[in-house]
């Protein structure tokens, strides 16, 4: 038996190290794409061709008895790397003509990742820090585009001060709210403004596929090249009125990271041993656990200030808060004909969606799953 098995081993090895094969040459042809589209400024992310790809290579394994999602797994996680790669080669500067671009913040870590992204696309980047105000005057009166990227607390009382801009500038901010800043900018400029939201954070390698918000503040003719810009790094931009951007975000950021702290900060109490409960974990707990514990890795002012960015946030919390002891309430009672018709009634509420949810989160379940490597 050992030594049929060890031919067999020893044909994975084999088929093993052509795939590798194939899958360097795929990446070296991936590096020439990328090439190509940085000469004529066409966009890293096209979803057409990723979706009509996919599609083909997914019938093309059907026929040959292969599971279709497999290969999809595989060219999807094959794409990102080539995302990356793609990346190296640059970016077409589709406004060559610009003057400077300061980034006020530019050495914070959504600076640093916007500074990188403008120089591989060839502009002039200068970058404005708290220690620079003093000399400031020169660059900001020079300026094409000003960046404003700095705590959220800090934002609105450093765009108050950005009013000597030359009326062409464009002004932005990449702040995770967006009406503070954007009345702050239009009042304080008369010329192009733009708010964005980058919802995604710093660790970011490619900015392909990853979503920008975009509240249109004025002149958007005159920065229409930033957005075309982002496209072309693979961006998708979601257009929302600031206000709305807020309600949305007092959901999506505040409850949610809310949510993550206090879970956190109750696991902290109870003070369970962390290594059984990772050990213990089914794959929808090890994420859970990962989604609460990332948090605690990064900046607890980012996300002070997001929570308390605005009073309708708290607001919301108060309301969750109740909401929570309502569904207690029934738990204690022991009245489970209650509890099965409040979730009926939720589920009616997601409608479609909860079976598309449960479909996505299988996925993100079995490749969670793949990620572990057990001792
Ligand atoms: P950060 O603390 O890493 O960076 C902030 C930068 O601002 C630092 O370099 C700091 O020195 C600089 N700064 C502070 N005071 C200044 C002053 N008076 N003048 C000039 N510069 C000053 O923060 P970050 O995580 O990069 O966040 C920056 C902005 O990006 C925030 O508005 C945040 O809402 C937004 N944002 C962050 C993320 C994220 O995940 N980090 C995601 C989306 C949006």
């Amino acid at each position: 038996m050992a030594v049929e098995l060890n031919a067999l081993r020893q044909g994975i090895d084999a088929v093993d190290k052509q795939i590798l094969k194939l899958l360097a040459e795929r990446l070296a042809l991936v590096e020439k794409v990328g090439e190509v589209k940085s000469e004529h400024g066409l966009p890293i992310y096209v979803p057409e061709r990723e979706a009509a790809m996919l599609a083909s290579r997914r019938a093309e394994a059907e026929a040959l008895g292969v599971p279709p999602q497999l290969i999809e797994d595989i060219l999807r996680r094959t794409m990102r790397e080539s995302y990356l790669s793609e990346k190296d080669s640059g970016f077409k500067c589709l406004n060559p003509d610009l003057r400077n671009i300061v980034v006020i913040g530019g050495k914070g870590k959504l600076g640093q990742l916007f500074c990188r992204m403008f120089k591989l696309s060839g502009y002039h980047v200068d970058i404005l820090e708290r220690d620079d105000w003093e000399n400031s005057g020169h660059l900001l009166r020079t300026a094409g585009m000003v960046v404003v990227t700095v705590p959220i607390d800090l934002t609105e009382s450093i765009i108050r001060r950005l009013n000597h801009l030359p009326k062409d500038c464009i002004l932005c901010d990449l702040t995770s709210i967006k009406a503070v800043p954007m009345r702050a900018m239009l009042e304080v400029h008369s010329g192009p403004v733009v708010g964005f939201h980058p919802m995604f954070g710093p660790d970011t390698s490619s900015f392909a596929k990853q979503v920008i918000l975009c509240s249109h503040g004025r002149d958007m003719h005159q920065y229409q090249w930033l957005l075309d810009q982002f496209s072309i790094w693979g961006v998708t931009l979601c257009d929302v009125d600031y206000d709305s951007h807020d309600d949305a975000m007092t959901l999506i950021q505040a409850l949610r990271h809310f949510t993550s702290f206090t879970y956190g900060l109750h696991l902290s109490k109870e003070n369970p041993n962390l290594d059984q409960l990772v050990e213990l974990s089914s794959p929808i707990y090890r994420l859970e656990l990962a989604m609460v514990g990332r948090l605690f890795a990064q900046n607890p002012n980012l996300y002070g200030d997001i929570i308390l960015s605005s009073p309708k946030n708290v607001t919301m919390i108060r309301r969750f808060y109740e909401c929570f002891g309502e569904a207690l309430e029934i738990l204690e009672s022991g009245d489970k004909v209650e509890f099965v018709k409040s979730f009926e009634s939720v589920r009616d509420w997601f409608g479609d969606y909860s079976e598309q949810f449960l479909r996505e989160s299988q996925l993100l379940l079995k490749q969670a799953n793949d990620a572990i490597q057990r001792k």
